[in-house]
């Protein structure tokens, strides 16, 4: 999975355009064991509310859905770790009529630039490291304890200009993905 844009919003919502190297292999169906270790490395992610057409909890429809739609719950359960947030809301969108198969467009609740930053970029490690079973190469805790204070560093240091001062943000990714 790869992040390949970020767009800022309105100032509390951030755009992601996620791809997946291997269009036939995007559900946790193909990877059963991401959500299974997602859930053991962040148990608060079972309270999540998810709305889903099947009426399931996060957890039970997490075994059978977009990997980024897990991704996009993880980046604000990361974010809620890091800070105190009101509650943050995501969403996840495709249509394979118009892009390419296995490109996704993930929408995120923010209060935070930085914060979010780093969360998306440590979700994206979250996520592929599972995949790939090297999760042990990520030290979760000491990364959320980097986000925190970094949180702390920013927060309402950003003044936001008026609105028509405020181009949209336009952040390739690749900048940010190491
Ligand atoms: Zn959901």
């Amino acid at each position: 999975m790869k992040v390949v844009e970020i767009l800022f919003y309105d100032g509390n919502r951030v755009k992601l355009v996620v791809e997946m190297p291997d269009p036939t292999r995007y559900s946790t169906e193909h990877a059963p064991h991401i959500p299974r270790l997602l859930f053991k490395l962040f148990p608060h992610l079972a309270k999540h509310r998810c709305d889903n057409d099947n009426g399931y909890t996060f957890k039970k429809e997490s075994r059978a859905t977009e990997i980024p739609h897990l991704f996009e719950h993880l980046i604000i359960e990361i974010q809620g770790q890091a800070k105190k947030a009101r509650i943050l809301r995501g969403e996840t969108q495709w249509n394979w009529r118009i892009d390419p198969r296995g490109r996704f467009h993930v929408y995120v609740d923010y209060e935070n630039e930085m914060l979010v930053l780093g969360a998306i970029r440590l979700a994206e490690r979250v996520i592929n490291a599972l995949d790939s079973r090297q999760i042990d190469s990520i030290d979760i805790k000491r990364e959320i304890e980097k986000l925190r204070q970094i949180a702390q560093l920013t927060d309402g240091y950003t003044v936001s200009p008026s609105p028509q001062d405020q181009p949209v943000k336009h952040v390739h990714a690749a900048n940010l993905v190491h």
